[in-house]
């Protein structure tokens, strides 16, 4: 082990593993290392000077004086700034290169939806302010509800849910509360073997029964298969399109005909979305309910703290039971917030409430934004630019790594690729982690589960054709010295800011709390669970 850094933190055990570039201060370069916050603050010092108050300032509130200190580390504002900054720096971001993670459609965010989503009238609107003084933000919201149902060919819209497992699960709510109103109580919603795991696991949680359907070997849902499970029991399927194989449903039409006769809906996952904006209306093929992921399709942020807004469009057999509160324009041009059910305006038979508020204005205003700018006609290039990046990549790489489905022709947005073939031993997990030594983040790995050894890349549009030449270069390098056994390969990452991580341990035994000196006596530490 190395000295102490200047902040008196010891360097990581693995840092000693790179014995011959130790460094005195455990930096290398200008990557910097970072303990945690306890290690480097104290619970005894304080990053200000206060006067202690030597009564409870506030009387009548004595009795809930702490009796202990507060756990908190004890930093200076410097110290607080550097830390949280140098462990961004040991991050990845889209900002910093391409993210080819399939199905969750990493692109740029642009600048320009960041500046418009900071105007005040945006930024600083509260949710219990008067309407009349939110009426642009109102405008906002309905201006985007109106283009979502244009591009879907959908009735109806629910703005409010979060994200896109958010949104499966009003629409599942609605679908719930339309047989409820037919007074059918239908349990079991079918779901294909390559759906996203959020799929059963909505339908579960919405109290439905999951079966499964299987797929056929081109990658599509198996239609004989669905058909013979439809049932007077079934309320539904959720069927992904795109599906997560990279490839379109052909058949969603017959499908969703199928399932109507039989008296279920139709859920659409949405998050492929991005693949066929502007070319393909979901309504059209007999979607009852589909959820959008803004942070997908529609360009706004993913991560900090949740995606946000997943919108939900409806059709016009689920619209009446969409949740409160929606967004409505009256005879007069004017948008108002309907709040309350009130059969004269649609949602009439609202199956309650999603969230508290109306939704996510942040990134509300992004979507519009990035629509806006872009227009019919750039939307409907984004889906064309989309699917081309992924062909590119498919075409570029499987004489190296099987396309499990490529012979069947183009794929849509995102290139799938199957670790059969490798090296003895060699699996995807060497390939994704080779790849964060060559400066990229790994493709989507593992995922879907119809495919051994899956690795799914997304380009996405917005990678120049030179950045795919590198990536496809870095890719196939990585594929030829898993061909060829390349031992190293099984310890990448070598130069990231830790080594391989035991990830099954980690998410088995996360350890989220501070554990002081037990940490550093051998319990499970940050080392063990993940760290170097
Ligand atoms: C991303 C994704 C989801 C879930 O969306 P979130 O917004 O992350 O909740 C569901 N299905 C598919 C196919 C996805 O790619």
């Amino acid at each position: 082990m190395s000295a102490p850094n200047a902040a008196g933190w010891r360097p990581s055990l693995g840092q000693a593993e790179r014995a011959e570039n130790t460094t005195l201060s455990g930096d290398y370069g200008l990557m910097l290392e970072e303990g945690l916050s306890f290690e480097l603050g104290a619970a005894d010092k304080c990053g200000v000077d206060i006067d202690y108050a030597d009564r409870s300032p506030i009387e009548g509130l004595a009795r809930f004086l702490r009796s202990e200190a507060p756990a908190l580390p004890g930093l200076t504002e410097p110290e607080v700034v550097r830390h949280y900054t140098r462990l961004s720096r040991q991050n990845y971001a889209i900002d910093l290169g391409p993210f080819p993670l399939g199905s969750c459609t990493m692109k740029h965010n642009p600048r320009l939806n960041e500046k418009m989503a900071r105007l005040p009238g945006f930024a600083d609107v509260h949710p219990m302010q008067p309407q009349t003084t939110v009426q642009g933000a109102l405008e906002v919201i309905e201006q985007l509800a109106d283009w979502l149902m244009k591009l879907t060919g959908m009735a109806s819209v629910a703005m409010s849910p979060k994200a896109g497992a958010h949104g499966e699960l009003c629409g599942l709510l609605c679908i719930r509360a339309a047989l409820d109103a037919r007074g059918e109580t239908r349990d079991v919603v079918l779901v294909p073997e390559s759906a996203h795991g959020t799929n059963p696991a909505t339908a579960a949680f919405a109290g439905f029964k999951v079966e499964t359907i299987p797929a056929t070997p081109a990658g599509r849902v198996d239609v004989e298969a669905l058909r013979a499970k439809l049932a007077p029991n079934v309320a539904g399927v959720m069927i992904t399109n795109p599906n997560t194989c990279g490839l379109f449903e052909p058949d969603m039409r017959e499908i969703a005909d199928a399932v109507h006769a039989a008296g279920g809906y139709v859920y659409c996952d949405g998050a492929n979305f991005n693949a066929i904006v502007g070319k393909v209306r979901p309504g059209d093929l007999g979607v009852d309910a589909m959820h959008i992921n803004l942070h997908k399709t529609f360009s706004t942020p993913h991560g900090g703290g949740g995606p946000g807004a997943g919108p939900v469009v409806l059709s016009e057999a689920l619209a009446p039971f969409a949740p409160l509160p929606f967004v409505t324009r009256g005879a007069d041009g004017s948008v108002r917030l309907v709040e309350e059910e009130n059969a004269g305006e649609g949602h009439a038979q609202a199956f309650g409430r999603m969230v508290a508020f109306h939704g996510q204005m942040g990134m509300f205003t992004r979507a519009l934004t990035y629509i806006l700018s872009h227009g019919a006609d750039g939307l409907r290039q984004v889906a064309e630019d989309a699917v081309l990046n992924a062909n590119y990549v498919l075409r570029a790489c499987e004489d190296l790594l099987p396309a499990p489905f490529a012979a069947s022709g183009p794929c849509m947005h995102e290139a799938l690729f199957s670790d059969a073939g490798l090296a003895e031993g060699f699996t995807t997990l060497d390939i994704a982690k080779g790849l964060i030594d060559e400066g990229f983040h790994p493709m989507t790995v593992y995922f879907p589960l119809v495919v051994k050894g899956a690795m799914l890349v997304e380009p996405t549009e917005t990678e120049s054709k030179a950045g795919l030449d590198r990536f496809i270069t870095s890719l196939r390098s990585l594929a030829e010295r898993a061909k060829a056994g390349d031992e190293s390969l099984h310890s990448a990452p070598h130069f990231a800011p830790r080594r391989r991580l035991d990830e099954t341990l980690a998410a088995r035994k996360p350890v989220l709390v501070w554990q002081g000196d037990a940490a550093a006596a051998g319990t499970p530490s940050r080392s063990e669970a993940g760290g170097r």
